[in-house]
């Protein structure tokens, strides 16, 4: 038998911390390695597979496109862009009327960051601590973390930060120079940290005010994994920059922004050659007809108290704070996570880290309650 894994670690450059199973199949909320084990997967892809893996609608959708047409440069029109362009701006907010399609959620905030530039004729930008919008040089210099972030400075200037959810820091950091603020509506890879409805009233009404473009990071957040659609709609927000990618291809790499008239871009100021191209925009408008027809929203947001009523009756004494938003679910520990996160494995439920101390969970929001019940054991089980 071939040793797949001896050959990614002799020869894939060694950035991912490896987890030692080899996984060759997947159907709806359970992942299979090549030994035939089987797992409940609340990773999700890190935030992907919210309509399930290898969806029968998605595979359908992709085999099909992928006999009539995959490629499709943006000079000429595609069927399935256009349905998909125009499905988008149907499903966000009035005043987001205009589409970039790129192919992750790194390219979307790059695209946001020079649309936003452009758009306004300045360079600054206001972020949030523990912010995370990606790996590209432009989405690094949006992301706050420190250990991303120190290796590769400089980095682009003008990127400051303050703490979430404090309107008086932001307005501090608001000059004559500042484009926009830019943040996430459930900080993800930060800790699984809410966003208070107050706080995204009141930056709503300052970026209005002082002038300035509200960018929403909803890479993480989008397509149902709060209860909404979109976890802009808890608050009513209308950001001029809406950005989106992860779970929106059912698993194929695609990324969005959504631009309202604010934004004002000419011919050849960005582009890109793979993105909208015909067999992603098919597996996407696919995808999103499946969240939609299933009303995954709903779906997340019973599930995920389902998931919250149960498992905060359990006295854990290592759990220091349970947060929790449709199924985006953050469990604080007193501790280092790691050994929780290798035990979960052992036990057949993958979970993933956000931060040091925090488990988090991203289940598909397909996933029945049996599979939920099972998680929840298994993770009391791994914390007693
Ligand atoms: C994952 C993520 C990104 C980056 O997306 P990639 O597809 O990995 O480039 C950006 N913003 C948020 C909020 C994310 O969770």
């Amino acid at each position: 038998m071939i040793d797949f894994q001896a050959i990614e670690d002799q020869y894939a450059l060694p950035l991912f911390p490896k987890r030692g199973i080899t996984l060759v199949k997947g159907k709806n909320a359970r992942l299979w390695d090549d030994k035939g084990n089987e797992y409940i997967d609340c990773m999700g892809g890190q935030g992907v597979v919210n309509i399930g893996h290898c969806n029968d609608k998605v595979a359908e959708a992709i085999a099909r496109q992928a006999q009539q047409l995959i490629t499709c440069t943006g000079s000429f029109y595609s069927d399935q862009r256009a349905l998909l362009i125009k499905k988008l701006v149907d499903i966000t907010p009035a005043n987001l009327n205009k589409v970039f399609l790129c192919n992750s959620g790194a390219e979307s905030v790059e695209g946001a960051i020079k649309f936003a530039r452009l758009s306004t004729g300045k360079t600054e930008f206001i972020c949030a601590m523990r912010s995370f919008h990606g790996r590209t040089m432009g989405a690094l210099s949006a992301t706050f973390n420190p250990k991303y972030r120190e290796p590769f400075e400089p980095l682009i200037p003008g990127f400051h930060f303050v703490p979430y959810n404090n309107i008086e820091k932001v307005e501090e950091k608001i000059n004559d120079k500042t484009a926009a603020v830019m943040l996430e509506m459930v900080q993800g890879e930060g800790g699984v940290h809410l966003g208070d409805a107050d706080f995204f009233k009141q930056i709503s009404r300052l970026c209005e005010e002082k002038n300035i473009l509200l960018i929403i990071d909803e890479v993480q957040t989008g397509f149902c994994r709060t209860g909404k659609l979109f976890a802009i709609e808890h608050f009513n927000l209308q950001p001029d920059i809406l950005c989106l990618a992860k779970a929106m291809a059912g698993g194929l790499p695609i990324g969005a922004v959504l631009c309202s008239d604010k934004i004002d871009v000419s011919f050849g100021s960005h582009g890109t050659t793979f993105g909208g191209n015909p067999l992603v925009a098919a597996a996407a408008n696919a995808a999103i007809d499946f969240m939609i027809e299933e009303n995954l929203a709903g779906q997340a947001a019973e599930k995920g108290n389902y998931f919250a009523e149960k498992f905060t009756k359990i006295e854990l004494e290592k759990v220091r704070e349970f947060r929790q938003i449709g199924l985006m679910i953050g469990i604080e520990l007193k501790e280092k996570v790691q050994p929780y996160i290798t035990a979960l494995q052992e036990k057949g439920v993958l979970v993933i880290p956000a931060g040091a101390t925090v488990l988090r969970l991203l289940p598909p929001l397909t996933i029945n309650k049996e599979d939920l019940d099972k998680v929840i054991e298994k993770i009391a089980e791994v914390l007693s």
